[in-house]
């Protein structure tokens, strides 16, 4: 009986590969011999023991030319190299076998004994243990028996051939088993139950094998097939990982050895131990241990494009994009390239067309703007024509200061103010137009705008006349005009708000109420008066109110009177004394002899205000819905009155209790003076203010004076004061000789005795 045991010891290397290449690696060291027998070696193996042309010893590749063709085998040992592929090394098979006589005998066998330790090579997990035969126990052992070494195997046990089964090592006649990571010392055995007595006749042998399963394919045959060992030497490889170095990737990378070179990446060993391979990175190929590393992989020709795209090689890469007249991504699994054909047209047509009503909408808005802005100017400059702009601009430049205190609004301030004109700000309506209340923005005010109605020629003058007016008086009981607006189609007026309704209102709705005592009524007299007065004794051009009314009397705050709307106003040259007009005016307040006449003297004014000065003093409208045409007219009915000696009958009772009878007496004969049919018979509105004034200081009784006091100081608390001042201190700017200096022609203030 002969025994022997195969050992094979090495010191060996492969090559290294990107993992999922199995390109032959095949470059390598110049000058060194590339090629034994069949097989391409590849650095960092070299052939040759000792040549150099490996990266250490341990990749040596000893190319035996004893044999033809001669047979590689790594380093020294007697480990056949099949193929050095990708990250393996594959090299013969070896395989135990124990035979037996028909008795149970053994007539050979031999044992398996591969020593790798200290190489850097280890059996790969891809290979698995086989054991074959109807009465085998085989035992794998590795890294030897002790605490380092593990020893599994496999049983095979069958009694009856017809119950093998061709193809896979499926347990009957033939048995696999796994094997750990990172081995590098195997020994198997083989051992029998009976000594294959019972099987003799068709399985004399026992077979076990380390190896690539995929190489193998199990063949009932096999168990009584002679050949069988050999036949498996030359065709199942066994599979042989390796690293280069003995550290991890990221501990090499520091170190001056490291073996990867350019473009290439660096994988950490799976043989469970240190050490690394290196690998092509993507996109390029070559030996990454052999200088000057990978190179650029031209992809372009392999073509990876689409068949009408054009492929640009890139290092690492490649790009693809399309021939002239396709259009897509150029890649084969992407879009690949369409032909424009039609295509191409219609998208140039649209964004042609496009573009072109994008510019043509552009331009005609432009126009539109331009054209809109054009109307408005011009609109602009109608409506400020038209409203008088260039009458009122002839006027106003000849005076700048006057000029200076006038503002000119916009159109879109005053809507803003005015909340676009709501029915909920109108103050009242006039002749010739609608008051609202509007609050300015900047600064903060709070004014009256008075809208005109749709001007005529006649009152477009009047417009222009109160504006001018106004713009040269200023008296603290004439209503201040703060600016105009001339852009919109009726001009628009903006004068100080005077907060407390109309004089009519205060005599005819709340006759009743406190403030409303005589002395205050005849202070409001006074100082309507005195405005009056002011206005018809300015020097250059005397002006005469015209529609002296008590709804043209404005109370403010503290009840000071106002006068205002200018609307038929008139300048009368200083060399005339009177002027031919037509004849304007309220009815009831009408200067009987200037209708007339039609001459406008200052002595209608003085009619006018004699009017309010009864309607003061009996709280009577100037005209009653009465059949009686005595008492129709309140000045015809003041006067009758008074000629009858009934005046006490007809004055209001609380001016009958507050005032004193001299004093009443006294008023109602500048009332029945002012309402002469003559102007010449009537004093003149200087004489009414101060005879007025003196009647209002001197003569009250001290129980009355007493009550005024009171009623003074309960105005003042309750946001009401009882001024009782006539100032004549006021500016009047009608031309070079008058402008500062006022005629004192009153005192300028009088005090409460
Ligand atoms: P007129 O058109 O000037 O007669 O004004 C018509 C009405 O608007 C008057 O009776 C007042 O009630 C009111 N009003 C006019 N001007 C002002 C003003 N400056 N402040 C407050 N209300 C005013």
């Amino acid at each position: 009986m002969s025994l022997h045991t195969n050992t094979a010891f090495l010191h060996l290397v492969i090559l290294c590969f990107p993992l999922a290449l199995t390109l032959t690696i095949a470059n390598t060291k110049p000058n060194c011999q590339s090629k034994c027998g069949n097989l391409t070696v590849p650095y960092p193996f070299g052939i040759g023991v000792g040549s150099g042309c490996s990266m250490s010893p341990w990749y040596d590749v000893n190319c035996d030319a004893s044999f033809a063709p001669p047979r590689p085998f790594i380093a020294s040992g007697n480990l056949e190299i099949v193929s050095i592929t990708g990250d393996a090394l594959r090299i013969k098979s070896w395989v135990a076998a124990r035979c037996y006589d028909a008795s149970g005998n053994i007539t050979r066998q031999n044992r398996v004994l591969i020593n790798i330790t200290g190489s850097p090579f280890a059996f790969s997990q891809r290979n698995s243990f086989t054991v074959i035969g109807c009465d085998e126990q085989a035992l794998l052992n590795f890294n030897g028996f002790g605490a380092l070494g593990f020893t599994s195997g496999c049983i095979s046990i069958c009694s009856d051939r017809a119950d093998l089964g061709a193809g896979d090592c499926s347990g009957v006649g033939c048995c696999q088993t796994a094997i750990p990571k990172g081995m590098q010392l195997m020994n198997s055995f083989l051992g029998t139950t009976t000594g294959h007595v019972s099987v003799w006749s068709f399985n004399p042998c026992g077979y076990a094998f380390l190896g690539d399963p995929t190489s193998y394919s199990f063949a009932p045959s096999d168990l009584a097939d002679p050949g069988f060992q050999n036949r498996t030497v030359d065709n199942v490889g066994l599979v042989l990982d390796w690293a280069v170095g003995n550290q991890s990737c990221s501990e090499a990378r520091k170190s001056e050895d490291f073996a990867c070179l350019d473009n290439s990446d660096c994988v950490d060993s799976d043989m469970g131990a240190a050490g690394y391979r290196c690998r092509c990175s993507q996109g390029f190929q070559g030996n990454p241990y052999l200088s000057p590393g990978c190179t650029d992989v031209n992809e372009c020709e392999t073509n990876p494009c689409d068949e009408n795209g054009i492929c640009t090689n890139v290092e690492g890469s490649y790009a693809c994009s399309c021939k002239k007249g396709y259009l897509g991504d150029g890649t084969r699994d992407g879009h690949g390239c369409i032909a424009k054909s039609s295509e191409f047209p219609v998208i140039k047509f649209s964004l042609g067309l496009s573009f072109g009503l994008l510019a043509i909408v552009i331009a005609m808005t432009w126009l539109f703007v331009s054209v809109r802005r054009r109307a408005l100017i011009n609109l602009r400059q109608k409506f400020f024509k038209q409203n008088g702009g260039l009458l009122l601009q002839q006027q106003l430049s000849s005076n700048e200061k006057t000029m200076k205190s006038m503002r000119i609004f916009s159109a879109e301030e005053l809507e803003n103010a005015t909340n676009n004109y709501a029915e909920d700000r109108i103050l009242g309506k006039g002749g010739f137009g609608i008051v609202y209340k509007g609050l300015l923005h900047d600064p903060q005010q709070v004014v009256a705008i008075k809208k005109s109605r749709v001007m005529d020629e006649s009152q477009m003058e009047q417009f222009i006349n109160e504006v001018i007016i106004l713009t040269q008086v200023h008296h603290r009981n004439v209503v201040k005009l703060l600016g105009c607006c001339l852009e919109t189609e009726v001009p628009l007026l903006v004068y100080e708000y005077v907060k407390n309704d109309t004089l009519f209102h205060h005599i005819h709705n709340s006759g009743g109420m406190p403030w409303f005592s005589w002395g205050n009524r005849l202070r409001i007299a006074v100082e309507a008066a005195g405005a009056l007065a002011y206005l018809h004794s300015a020097a250059a051009k005397p002006i005469i109110h015209r529609d002296v009314k008590s709804p043209n009397i404005l109370l403010d705050e503290y009840y000071n009177a106002k006068i205002a709307d200018f609307g038929a106003s008139r300048l009368v040259p200083i060399d005339q004394t009177m002027a031919t007009t037509l004849v304007q005016g309220t009815l009831g307040y009408l200067d009987p002899e200037s209708f007339r006449t039609c001459q406008l003297t200052e002595k209608s004014d003085v009619y006018s205000f004699g009017v309010v000065l009864a309607e003061l003093m009996t709280a009577r409208k100037p005209l009653s819905n009465t059949n009686n045409d005595r008492e129709k007219s309140l000045s015809t009915f003041f006067v009758t009155a008074m000629k009858e000696n009934r005046l006490f009958q007809i004055l209001d009772p609380r001016v009958l209790r507050e005032g004193s009878l001299e004093q009443l007496q006294a008023i109602a004969e500048i009332v029945k003076r002012c309402l002469k049919l003559h102007g010449e018979e009537r004093p003149t509105m200087k004489e009414v203010a101060m005879e007025l004034e003196s009647l209002r200081k001197f003569s009250r009784h001290p129980w009355i004076q007493q009550q005024v006091e009171e009623e003074s100081v309960g105005l003042m608390n309750g946001e009401l004061s009882d001024l009782y001042t006539i100032s004549m201190n006021s500016e009047i700017s009608m031309g070079p000789h008058n402008s500062g200096t006022t005629p004192l022609m009153y005192p300028r203030e009088h005090t409460e005795n």
